[in-house]
């Protein structure tokens, strides 16, 4: 099979590679329906992470179980199904307590982007749907994977409840689906920062209520006098830059909650301000446990409540993997659908 491997910075090429084949009693091979390009697959495709070897790429799949092991129980052969982006057993003491991307038996998917994929744990990491989707809702089921499940984990780590005010910082697909996900949450007002024309219509098809363009000093500005000066009870922190991460700070009511999923990146805090400045702030983030929330989201988008699909902007076959990755570099695209 034919497969996406990151060679260097901006250098991803479609190659072969052995089909995968079931390694452990506990795996599952699973034929992709399809995947993408993540916002985090941008980090070492521009050089900020380090490549050392070619590496295949990819960790957002959905597909149709090919094979099982000896020990897989909960999916068999023909089923549809929905992992997270790091497998888990789903039984160990984290994984009890919701945070399976913490699972002590945790693993990063490798390469889902590819016709077929090996899914370590099956058991513990795969949630299969009611039945075979149709194709139309197949991009939105695919965000559950990861950057649905991220948006989401970002609103419930801000602790978005009814009659909330929140802000959303990034307009990147996760900070998108943060604010779909405060809108079904109940949040009253959903102001989303963003300077982008096309992603601020999105965040409003998605329920933002305000849309702020300022950055920085002036951003901060904007949002206390929306707030009455006092900074909002929610923040969704959403790209991981020291600009980004300061700016959510400062924005956050004394006692409010601030929710970070953006992976961050010469991210530096200082511990006189964790206790002064930013005073009485609710932290919470990581890699989103996707998994905790799928066979809820699943629900959403099988019934038609939520249609998180729409974030992809470019569908692509999978051998123009390369321009995927461009289009997402260059902003030309939200975030890029392959179809194997
Ligand atoms: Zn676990």
């Amino acid at each position: 099979m034919k497969v996406s491997v990151l060679y260097g910075p901006r250098d991803v090429r479609f190659e072969e590679r052995d089909d995968p084949k079931i390694i452990k009693p506990t795996d599952a091979i699973i034929k992709i329906s399809a995947t993408c390009v993540c916002g985090s697959d941008l980090w070492p495709y521009r050089g900020l992470n380090p490549i050392t070897q070619p590496t295949p790429m990819g960790h957002e799949y959905c597909g149709v179980v090919e094979e099982v092991g000896s020990d897989v129980r909960s999916v068999k052969p023909g089923q549809f199904v929905i992992g997270s982006f790091f497998v888990s057993d789903n039984t160990c003491p984290h994984c009890q307590a919701g945070y399976q991307t913490s699972c002590q038996n945790r693993e990063l998917i490798p390469g889902a982007q590819a016709p077929y994929l090996r899914v370590p744990l099956a058991d513990g990491t795969l949630v299969p749907t009611p039945e075979l989707p149709s194709k139309d809702m197949l991009p939105s089921l695919l965000t559950l994977s990861d950057v649905m499940g991220t948006g989401w984990f970002a609103a419930d780590a801000a602790n978005v409840k009814p009659g909330k005010t929140v802000v959303v910082v990034g307009d990147g697909a996760v900070g998108l689906l943060g604010v779909l996900s405060a809108k079904q949450m109940g949040a009253h007002r959903i102001i989303a920062m963003s300077r982008n024309p096309a992603r601020q219509k999105l965040a409003k098809e998605f329920g933002a209520t305000d849309i702020v363009t300022e950055r920085s000093d002036e951003g901060v500005a904007r949002i206390k006098e929306m707030t009455n000066g006092i900074g909002a009870d929610s923040v969704l922190e959403c790209v991981g830059t020291q600009e980004s991460m300061m700016q959510a700070f400062r924005i956050t009511r004394p006692g409010g909650h601030m929710g970070f999923v953006g992976v961050p990146h010469g991210v530096v805090l200082n511990g006189q301000d964790l206790f002064f400045a930013f005073a009485h702030i609710h932290l919470h983030g990581g890699p989103a446990p996707v998994r905790r929330y799928l066979p809820d989201l699943i629900k959403l988008v099988w019934n038609g409540k939520i249609d998180p699909g729409k974030v992809f902007d470019l569908t692509l076959p999978l051998d123009q993997v390369a321009e995927g990755y461009r289009a997402m570099d260059e902003r030309r695209a939200i975030k890029t659908l392959l179809r194997p």
